[in-house]
């Protein structure tokens, strides 16, 4: 197809799947310019989630503190999408700042998923199984997930601090892959957790997402923490034989539905048949990694947000009498409810007096999760796990929740390997009774990308 004819048809897409406000920006098609046939993105779209600079859309957060910011510059990975003449279509939708697992609590108002949604059946040309209903697409990177999902874009880029590539990807039926830490730069991505934050890659097949890794990994002056990593190559003749898998039994936790279940197993059985060695193994940690995350993640955000004054960046009070008053007014007004309580709890972790008691005690505990993972590693390959527990949940039922409840039912699978930075990806493999798609995660150990894709691909 030709440039024009695939902005075209990305922009009708886009119009049709307004209703699951997926996007929050869309680049107007003069402004889209034509690559080369050269070129490895070349005739790609791409969505890319609103927490990484650009210098042609604002770069929201889906926050009132950075509702009008340009930030003047793209993030790295941008520019390498870019200069391999990816079509940088639009910005997506998000939870303020990264920070959820629904795309639920947005300044824009929430995302929808596209599966079992009325919009599902009329576009979809779907024959009508079942009651349509809104479900959310996951998050907190939904916007990039229903982009690719709805076939709007071939390539969403997410973050993934605790999951938010994996988990909507698998509730929205795409791939959802998180490269090792440090192995993508994140010059340009607004923080998080730096010490867990990672660019995350969102497509419909595992060759789009070798091809995009191939494109944005690799050293970035701008990026202390990144390497030089060597890109994948799959290759077909590719075999299970030699690869051991692990299933860590705590991954089978409360919440976990049957269909889930059956899926996971059923899947290690067909790759017990192709040849893998497939046998339970443990993850002793697992279940603390919830409870550490989230004061490790409260802390990073307390300290990530200070930039945030009404000075700097962002939202500017008008009603300031001193400077204390600029603060905290331009914060009042310009932070949701969750930043903020991220923030009060962050702070208090990190008085002087709780200072051993909560952060330390976290930094430890993460290192017992890494030693988990470092052990598992001695033994397997491949570790498989489901991604989220069910199928997506009902968007009225959980935006009930509160943002805290909606994390731990959530993150529980997908957040450990954030803890030891290891690579994961998320594969749909089924459909469950009402046709939402049910997915599996599969990990492996740092920087051996080839290994899980290559794996991944064959599931697929
Ligand atoms: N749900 C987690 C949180 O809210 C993870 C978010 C993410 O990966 N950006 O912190």
């Amino acid at each position: 197809m030709s440039h024009n004819k695939v902005v075209l048809a990305s922009l009708q897409r886009a119009c049709l799947i307004k209703e699951l406000n997926a996007f929050i920006s869309i680049a107007q098609p003069q402004d889209l310019s034509p690559s080369r046939s050269t070129d490895r993105l070349n005739g790609f779209t791409v969505a890319i989630k609103d927490n990484f600079c650009t210098t042609d859309f604002k770069t929201t957060c889906a926050s009132q503190m950075l509702a009008d910011y340009n930030p003047g510059y793209d993030a790295s990975i941008v520019e390498k999408l870019r200069k391999e003449g990816a079509i940088l279509f639009g910005k997506t939708n998000l939870d303020e700042f990264a920070m959820g697992s629904g795309t639920v609590d947005s300044l824009h108002g929430p995302t929808k998923n596209i599966w079992g949604s009325p919009l599902h059946y009329t576009i979809g040309g779907k024959e009508r199984k079942s009651k349509p209903s809104w479900r959310i697409a996951g998050g907190s990177s939904g916007g990039s997930a229903v982009a690719v999902a709805s076939g709007t874009c071939r390539i969403g880029i997410g973050s993934d601090t605790g999951g938010s590539t994996r988990n909507p990807a698998s509730y929205c039926g795409v791939v959802g892959f998180k490269p090792t830490y440090s192995s993508v730069s994140r010059h340009g991505l607004i923080p998080l957790v730096n010490s867990m934050d990672v660019p995350g890659i969102i497509t419909r097949t595992v060759d789009d997402a070798v091809l995009t890794y191939n494109v944005i990994s690799g050293h970035d002056p701008k990026d202390s923490t990144t390497v030089e990593v060597s890109p994948v190559k799959l290759d077909d003749k590719f075999n299970l034989n030699k690869i051991k898998v692990g299933i860590p039994r705590e991954y089978h936790c409360e919440g976990l539905s049957q269909e889930v279940l059956e899926v996971w197993k059923s899947i290690a059985r067909i790759l017990q048949e192709a040849g893998a060695k497939v046998s339970q193994m443990s993850m002793p940690h697992t279940s603390s990694s919830i409870a550490c995350y989230s004061v490790l993640n409260q802390c990073e955000v307390a300290s990530n947000m200070a930039r945030y004054d009404g000075l700097r960046y962002g939202h500017r009070s008008s009603q300031c009498k001193s400077t204390h008053d600029l603060y905290a007014s331009s914060r009042s007004e310009g932070l949701g409810l969750v930043v903020r309580g991220r923030i009060l709890a962050g702070n208090f972790f990190l008085l002087q007096r709780n200072y051993s008691k909560y952060f330390e005690k976290a930094m430890k505990v993460r290192r017992l999760i890494c030693e988990d993972f470092k052990r598992a590693w001695d033994e397997f390959d491949i570790l498989l796990t489901p991604t989220t527990l069910s199928g997506a949940p009902e968007l009225r039922q959980f935006a009930g929740l509160d943002n805290r409840e909606q994390c731990v039912m959530n993150d529980y699978c997908t957040q450990p390997a954030n803890m030891s930075g290891c690579p994961a990806i998320s594969i749909p493999v089924a459909l469950n009774k009402n046709e939402l798609p049910l997915s599996l995660q599969l990990m492996s150990k740092n920087y051996d990308e080839e290994t899980l894709l290559s794996v991944a691909r064959i599931i697929e």
